[in-house]
C-alpha cells in the first residue's frame, strides 16, 4: 500500500479532514499528546435510540446538541461529552466530527498493544448499528475506502474494535461485524487485526 505523502494523499486530506466525508464539527476533542503516532483505528457501533436508524441523534450527541427529552433512553446520556472522528450511516454516508490530527473522545479507558489510552493514538470510526447486529454492504464499502485513505495518511499498525481495546466495559461492534471482510477489502495482513477475530476463520461461511 502506498503510504508516501505524495500528491495523491494530499488531495484526500486537509488538516486531518477527509475530503470524502461530510464535515460536522464537534467541540469534543483536544490535542493529541506530543510525539504521538496515530497508529490505531478503533471501530465502534452506535445508534440512538439503540436499533433505530436514520435519525440525527448520534450526530447531535457528538455535538452536545441532543435533546434529552426526545426519548427516555437519552436521559442516561446526560452530561456525556463524546465524539468520534467518523460515523458511517446504514447507507454508507460518511460524516466526520473531529480532525484525525486531533484527539477525539470515543474509546474511554482502554489499552491495546503499547497504548494505554487509545484516544491518544487512534482514529475512532462509528458504524451506525447495534452491538452484535449485522452491518450493511454499503457500510463496509465506505469503511474500506476510509481505512484505505487513513492507511495512506497515517502510520497505522492495527485496526481493532472497542470491544478489543476496552474488553471489560465494551462489546461493540460485536459478533455481527465481519473482520475478514474488512481485512480482505483492505488487502492487509491478518497481523493488523485482533488475533481472536482472525482465528475465527470460516465462522461466517
Ligand atoms: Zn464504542
Amino acid at each position: 500500500m502506498n503510504r508516501t505523502d505524495g500528491t495523491e494523499t494530499s488531495t484526500l486530506w486537509s488538516d486531518g479532514w477527509y475530503q470524502h466525508a461530510m464535515p460536522v464539527a464537534s467541540p469534543n476533542f483536544g490535542p493529541r499528546p506530543a510525539q504521538t503516532a496515530v497508529d490505531l483505528v478503533v471501530l465502534h457501533s452506535i445508534s440512538l435510540p439503540p436499533g433505530e436508524y436514520g435519525g440525527d441523534a448520534v450526530g447531535r450527541l457528538f455535538c452536545n446538541q441532543l435533546d434529552l427529552d426526545q426519548h427516555p433512553y437519552f436521559q442516561r446520556l446526560a452530561g456525556l461529552r463524546v465524539s468520534s472522528h467518523f460515523y458511517i450511516r446504514r447507507h454508507g454516508e460518511l460524516l466526520q466530527f473531529v480532525s484525525a490530527d486531533e484527539r477525539a473522545w470515543h474509546a474511554g479507558a482502554s489499552s491495546y498493544g503499547e497504548s494505554n489510552n487509545c484516544n491518544d493514538n487512534s482514529i475512532g470510526v462509528e458504524l451506525e448499528g447495534i452491538e452484535g447486529g449485522l452491518f450493511e454492504p454499503d457500510q463496509y464499502e465506505t469503511l474500506v475506502a476510509l481505512c484505505s485513505a487513513i492507511l495512506q495518511r497515517y502510520p497505522i499498525t492495527a485496526i481493532a474494535g472497542h470491544e478489543h481495546v476496552a474488553p471489560v466495559r465494551k462489546t461493540d461492534p460485536g459478533a455481527g461485524f465481519d473482520w475478514r471482510l474488512l481485512q480482505q477489502g483492505l488487502g492487509l495482513d491478518s497481523r493488523f487485526f485482533p488475533e481472536r477475530e482472525m482465528s475465527r476463520v470460516g465462522a461466517r461461511a
